[in-house]
């Protein structure tokens, strides 16, 4: 093979193109010149950040479970990480195995026949099957099927997702249980009937519960016509005992940075692969330049043919590694460490909701509201003063305002789990001192946290509760704190009065 190099010697660029201001002005670029100064500086930015190196994350919906370092250390390894993505297919034979088998196990989780490794994102997931609906309803000559009915319980990305697919938003109403109210779901994919294109169902629920008539809901959609859409944000509550197939999906993303080992967070990169039943993989997304997909392909959803490629290797040495029987396993303990925490926490917290038997998914939710009123302390405050206990917070008012959503998942050993319970149960008995007035609704523990060490440790300390209270309310803090490094911000003015933290705007005049 006959390889020529591109040489662009500086003065083949044209004049008025060349940079003379200067660049990397900010003093983080022209500060760490040595590797010691620049191991301390990444160090110090580490310090401040409440991650799962710490302690659990409990985020409902987001699955922040243990991302294992035998997964990651092959990212590392240049066979992987030095090939381009659109490097010659004789170059790429091993990386293409590894890429079928991933397509081929995420195929048999899901219970259908065809895989997309293109979207990097649930959401760009959400936007490529509903480019595939449209396109198989497109085929069958139903150009006007543009209705996407949506539950009112959706995660934000799916109406997002349909408006950008270009279609036509039907909210379906949720009964007080938070189920999707089939009434209501029939009514309007009967009157819907003529242009209905899909369903977005989440199951499990985005209220943690699976849904007892999600196979009456996926009937009623098909025999209007539609196709369903599952979010598969919650699979960590459905592999390898159930199946998006099963319930009778006929797409569904699946979150590889949630349930399927890529770590997450700060934007970093993930992966949402889609899966689709038969009739539905002709029109997976293919490539211009590598042959993808089906045989009438959608346009690509991301500008390489398998999406973040690299990362893939992380959900292929998850399932290889766990096998079968371990993937069901973590699935079991998922749900069983949700309902151990629910368990341990109902009767210091009203829970929101759970299936007849009482029992939930992988995820459930606390309602706040009952004693906001009565405390001033709503779910945000509570999350801010879990920092103070060393935790990260749970999520916060998704899918319910006023809520906080809390997913163990499999990851976390007991000893953790009750760590958790001692801290939300502390925060409780905090609650109740407000209640009973013991502290000011202005002046208490939780309503001022987070407590930075600058404000223990200075000379001055005005508020009425101790020190002590503030920074180390429970024992196991003595053995492990970590300290916020910043104290009460005011979220909303925050939101309203954007302020940079780099050196002032005029600097650059
Ligand atoms: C996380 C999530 C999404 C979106 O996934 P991204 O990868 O963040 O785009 C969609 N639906 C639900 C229910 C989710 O939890």
């Amino acid at each position: 093979m006959d390889i020529q190099l591109l040489e662009t010697p500086a003065n083949q660029i044209q004049n008025e193109l060349i940079r003379n201001t200067e660049i990397l002005s900010h003093p983080v670029f022209n500060t760490h010149h040595s590797e010691t100064e620049m191991l301390r500086y990444i160090k110090r930015l580490e310090n401040k950040d409440l991650s799962l190196t710490l302690s659990m994350i409990p985020l409902g919906s987001c699955t922040m479970k243990l991302n294992a370092t035998s997964e990651l250390i092959p990212l590392s390894w240049p066979e992987f990480s030095s090939i381009h993505p659109f490097a010659p297919a004789y170059q790429t034979k091993g990386y293409i195995e590894i890429l079928d088998n991933l397509a081929d196990y995420l195929s048999k989780i899901t219970g259908f026949d065809a895989c997309s490794l293109q979207p990097n994102s649930g959401a760009q997931g959400e936007y490529a099957g509903l480019m595939v609906i449209r396109a198989y309803h497109i085929s069958r000559g139903d150009t006007h099927r543009n209705i996407a009915l949506i539950p009112t319980s959706a995660h934000g990305t799916n109406p997002a997702s349909a408006a950008i697919a270009g279609m036509e938003i039907v909210l379906v109403a949720c009964d007080e249980m938070g189920n999707i109210n089939v009434t209501d779901l029939k009514e309007k994919a009967e009157k819907h009937q003529q242009n209905l294109s899909c369903l977005m169902v989440t199951y499990p629920s985005t209220h943690g519960v699976f849904e007892e008539s999600i196979n009456e809901i996926c009937d009623i959609i098909h025999s209007n016509g539609g196709k369903v859409y599952m979010d598969g944000a919650n699979m960590n509550a459905q592999v390898g005992l159930t199946s998006p197939a099963a319930i009778g999906a006929d797409v569904c993303h699946l979150n590889l940075h949630k349930t399927f080992a890529i770590p997450h967070g700060g934007g970093g990169p993930g992966m949402g692969p889609i899966c689709v039943r038969a009739d539905l993989a002709p029109f997976l997304p293919s490539n211009p330049f590598v042959k993808t997909g089906g045989e009438n392909p959608i346009n690509s959803i991301s500008a390489t043919p398998f999406g973040s490629a690299s990362i893939l290797l992380i959900s292929y040495g998850y399932i290889k590694m766990l096998g079968d029987k371990g993937l069901t396993n973590a699935t079991k303990y998922a749900i069983l460490n949700a309902n151990y925490l629910k368990a341990r926490l109902e009767s210091h917290y009203p829970i929101l909701y759970a299936g007849k038997n009482g029992r939930v998914a992988h995820e459930f939710i606390i309602d706040i509201r009952p004693t906001k009123s009565e405390s001033g302390i709503d779910a945000a405050d509570i999350a801010k003063r879990l920092m103070d206990y060393g935790f990260h917070a749970p999520t916060v008012a998704f899918p319910v305002v006023g809520t906080l959503m809390i997913e163990p998942t499999e990851s976390e050993p007991k000893e953790e789990l009750d760590r958790f319970c001692a801290a939300m149960i502390a925060i409780r008995k905090e609650i109740q001192k407000i209640i009973d007035g013991e502290y000011t609704k202005e002046d208490n523990p939780i309503i001022q946290a987070p407590h930075t060490a600058n404000e223990v440790c200075a000379n001055e300390w005005k508020h009425t509760y101790s020190r002590e209270t503030a920074a180390f309310p429970i024992g196991y803090l003595h053995d492990w704190k970590f300290w916020p490094s910043v104290g009460k911000i005011d979220n909303t003015h925050g939101d309203r009065n954007l302020i940079c933290t780099c050196p002032p705007i005029e600097s650059y005049a």
